[in-house]
């Protein structure tokens, strides 16, 4: 731990912290709080805090509900604001990972698991899987009652430069929040649809990555509030405008060296890069269904609207669903694109570690890499190359999952299962429900 008790007892007092959040993350990606005050301290620095996690969903069985929450200490934050009460005070958070009441790791935990397949990489010798992500939101107004309403409010496009609405100055606000909090951020504009924001911050190791990825959440979503606007991560809230992605950049590391780059090579990519790379793209359909996790995932995976539909890769082009941005030496890496941020960060990256390793195990080679623009081929094209598509609907999705057991390997069973059952439940409610399109098609026609 680079964070020890000592500094987190001595941050209490000077920060006058009165509050402690015990932060997790669900099967379904949502952040759960356990809020408890200060004077628990010692009892949650020692992991003696329980919680019930037959509330949790996808969590437990009933009879098993007391699990235990172990803070990871490098997590340890002081929120920047001050709590909105007759005193004053401020809140902290340490991310907790779950355990059983026996003290063993609990296996539903999508953090814990994440932090197993960590460790196949390692035995592989990768000391680091790094991921960069950069996911966009929207910004809808809020009416007079605090409700969510489908009003954007700018007209922005890409990079626009006219500081000149809340948005703008909503989205310093977060960057400055962010900066406080200790990210490093790179990057921060309007995206291409109206109403539409990316924030990218600097690379780190997949579980701390995924924490930030969380945390980011959290603050994006305060900080739009305070605007009168509430930030989504959906996948495609509007119908004819670009969807929110996340696109996800990964490298793997061996010590300090980039284990993706190799000078030597016509592309400077080593081995291990074009193994990661095809085990990506062999296992994409049985993954989509974890990286693309909700109904409205596939809404956004449609063409003409910048996301990916298609299995390929290129080093130049950004239409294929992964692409080889031209950096090398530490930032040589791959980006996926279909990745959306409903996804639950922990589990996409279990996934997608899982893909790109079976494919360095198994020495594959990727197929070549598609130049043209596979949006105008037609489907004899796609067929010749060899270019299938990614799932159209999360049903097919959840078939595929289910058909692949290296995939369902980097859940774990209770994961796979908890996941799988509540993602064919949330499917069936959407079969049959009758949507707005249908209404105004078939109502007059029929
Ligand atoms: P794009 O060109 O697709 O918009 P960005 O510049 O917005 O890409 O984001 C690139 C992301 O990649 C950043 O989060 C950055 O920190 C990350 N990155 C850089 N080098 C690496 C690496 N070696 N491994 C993983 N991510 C990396
Ligand atoms: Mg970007
Ligand atoms: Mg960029
Ligand atoms: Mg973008
Ligand atoms: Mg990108």
């Amino acid at each position: 731990n680079e964070i020890t008790r000592e500094k987190i007892v001595d941050d209490v007092k000077k920060e006058n912290v009165r509050f402690l959040r015990l932060m997790f993350t669900d099967i379904l990606g949502i952040i759960k709080n356990v809020e408890v005050p200060v004077s628990q301290l010692e009892k949650v620095l020692d992991g003696k805090m329980m919680f019930d996690g037959s509330s949790i969903e996808g969590f437990v069985r009933i009879h098993e509900s007391d699990m235990y929450l172990k803070p990871d200490l490098d997590t340890w934050l002081v929120f920047p604001w001050e709590i909105e009460t007759s005193r004053s005070g401020r809140v902290a958070r340490l991310i907790c990972d779950i355990a059983n009441p026996d003290g063993s790791p609990f296996s539903g935990d999508p953090r814990t698991n994440l932090k197993r397949m960590m460790n196949e990489a390692k035995e592989m010798g990768f000391t680091s899987f790094n991921l960069g992500p950069e996911p966009e939101f929207f910004l809808f107004k809020l009416n007079e009652e605090h409700e969510i309403t489908e009003n954007l409010n700018d007209k922005g496009g890409y990079f626009d430069l006219a500081p000149t609405d809340l948005a703008e100055n909503c989205r310093r606000d977060i960057v400055l929040e962010l900066e406080d909090l200790g990210f490093e951020i790179e990057a921060s504009h309007h995206e291409v649809a109206p109403g539409q924001h990316e924030i990218d911050w600097k690379y780190a190791d997949a579980v701390e990555a995924c924490d930030n990825i969380q945390t980011f959440k959290l603050i994006v979503k305060t900080v739009a509030r305070k605007y009168g606007l509430h930030a989504t991560f959906m996948a495609k809230p509007l119908f004819g405008i670009n969807g929110s992605g996340m696109h996800c950049n990964m490298s793997l590391f061996k010590e300090e060296k980039n284990a993706f780059y190799d000078e030597s090579d016509e592309r400077e990519l080593s081995q291990t890069a074009y193994q990661f790379l095809a085990g990506l793209l062999h296992h994409a359909p049985a993954y989509t269904a974890i990286t693309n996790p909700t109904v409205n995932s596939y809404k956004r995976l449609v063409p003409g609207y910048e996301a990916p539909v298609y299995i390929a890769w290129s080093g130049s082009n950004r239409t294929p669903m992964i692409r080889i941005p031209a950096s090398r030496g530490l930032s040589t890496r791959l980006e996926v694109r279909s990745v959306d941020p409903t996804a639950n960060p922990y589990l996409a990256l279990a996934v997608m570690l899982k893909a790109g390793l079976d494919g360095v195990k198994n020495e594959w080679m990727p197929p070549e890499e598609t130049c043209d623009n596979i949006y105008e081929m037609n489907e004899h094209e796609l067929e010749e190359h060899g270019i299938k598509s990614l799932p159209t609907s999360l049903h097919s999705a959840l078939k595929v999952l289910k058909s692949d057991e290296t995939i369902q390997s980097a859940l774990g069973n209770h994961i796979y299962k908890n996941f799988y059952q509540s993602k064919m439940v949330e499917w069936d409610a959407y079969k049959a429900s009758i949507s707005q399109w249908e209404k105004d098609n078939y109502l007059h026609l029929y």
